[in-house]
């Protein structure tokens, strides 16, 4: 008997794990790469929204907790993954200039928000109001990170690269059984996959199709985030994502030229410089109508669980909903409400009446 099934192995799963593996729990990881939202991502953390310039919600708590837990895997899988890179945001008028002051005297804004205009010159970019500074951003490289923790997973045999039936999952009152593993809980981790889930299915998923470019600029080296009508990402040796678009009918896997188009537009209304493009990529976020992570217990069957919902800041967020999830299952602490499941509980029994 193991203390968990955990299914999926992108951020979600991830940081589950580690709140399993951290407190000496034992866990077996399902994955059948059906979603590929961590592999593609940007893996911003920005504490700021760039386009009203308002706070992340519970900002400070998450990069609190999400921190410590990237450096944490760096020691466990003797890699780098968190890069501690500026944003600029550029701006594009003198309001825009005004307002970011405004919002840097905010009490939730000012810690993240540097109140002075920065003018440098950049080829093949004009900006003649100037940039913001965020403070306190990165970029995680959660392509190479879920790679490595896949591998870390595969040497200490907790993995199984296969998908998880959910009709073959017998859900007792004390335990669960699944092929033949017998567990305490399961916790569904499918990011977009959940739409498939029977049990969590009642749950206002929506999905929300993102694009990105990568691109080699030989005449640009940033050593930092810009921010225009996209954002250029650097990944060294002038490569850069470029991206993200934000659709939401296509819910496939597959890269659009109507989407190229858009994030090529967007990268010329700013940057004048060669560039080639190298790779386009595409994924579904795992959003949620009310902009919140959907955390925690089945209504009905208390040995399932479900960690999902996080949206467009899933490198922020994982850390701190997984810790909420863990401490919430032992008895530590109640997850906040905003995040708990337990708000569509109505839902699920209107699904369930008929
Ligand atoms: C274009 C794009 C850019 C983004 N940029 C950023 C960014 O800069 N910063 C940021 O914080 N976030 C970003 N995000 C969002 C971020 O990727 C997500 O918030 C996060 O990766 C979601 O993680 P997850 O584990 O919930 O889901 P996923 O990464 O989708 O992982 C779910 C896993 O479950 C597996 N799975 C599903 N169903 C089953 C099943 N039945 N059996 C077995 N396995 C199953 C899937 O194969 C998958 O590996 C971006 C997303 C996109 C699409």
């Amino acid at each position: 008997m193991i203390d968990c099934i955990v299914v999926g192995s992108g951020l979600a799963g991830i940081s589950f794990c580690e709140e399993l593996r951290k407190n000496g729990k034992t866990f077996m990881v399902f994955d059948n790469d059906s979603q590929v939202s961590t592999n593609i991502a940007g893996g911003l953390y920005n504490p700021v929204i760039l386009k009203r310039f308002t706070p992340v919600w519970k900002a400070e708590e998450q990069l609190d907790t999400a921190l410590p837990f990237y450096a944490a895997l760096e020691s466990l899988l003797g890699e780098k993954f968190d890069h501690k890179i500026p944003v600029y945001r550029r701006f594009t008028s003198v309001e825009e200039q005004n307002n970011w002051f405004v919002a840097g005297d905010k009490p939730g804004l000012s810690p993240f928000i540097e109140t002075s205009v920065h003018h440098f010159e950049l080829p093949g970019v004009e900006a003649p109001f100037g940039y913001g500074r965020v403070l306190q951003t990165g970029r995680v490289d959660t392509e190479a990170l879920q790679k490595a923790y896949v591998s870390y997973l595969q040497d200490t045999g907790c993995f199984r690269q296969e998908s998880f039936q959910y009709d073959r999952l017998q859900v007792m009152n004390d335990r669960v059984i699944y092929d033949g593993i017998e567990a305490s809980r399961v916790i569904f981790c499918e990011g977009f996959g959940m739409k498939k889930n029977p049990f969590f299915d009642y749950l206002p998923l929506n999905g929300t199709k993102g694009e990105l470019l990568i691109i080699e600029a030989p005449e640009l080296e940033l050593d930092f985030v810009l921010k225009s009508s996209v954002f250029l990402i650097p990944l060294g040796e002038r490569r850069y994502k470029v991206g993200a678009t934000y659709k939401w009918k296509d819910k496939t896997n597959i890269p659009t030229e109507e989407s190229r188009m858009e994030l090529l537009t967007k990268l010329q209304s700013f940057f004048k410089g060669p560039y080639e493009v190298i790779d386009h990529v595409a994924g579904i976020r795992p959003t949620v109508a009310d902009r919140r992570p959907l955390v925690g217990q089945h209504p009905e069957f208390s040995r399932l669980y479900c960690l999902n919902g996080l949206g467009s800041r899933g490198v922020m967020i994982a850390p701190f909903a997984a810790k909420q999830l863990y401490q919430s299952m032992y008895g530590q602490q109640e997850i906040v409400p905003e995040m708990d499941v337990e708000r569509y509980r109505s839902k699920y029994q209107s699904t369930v009446s008929g």
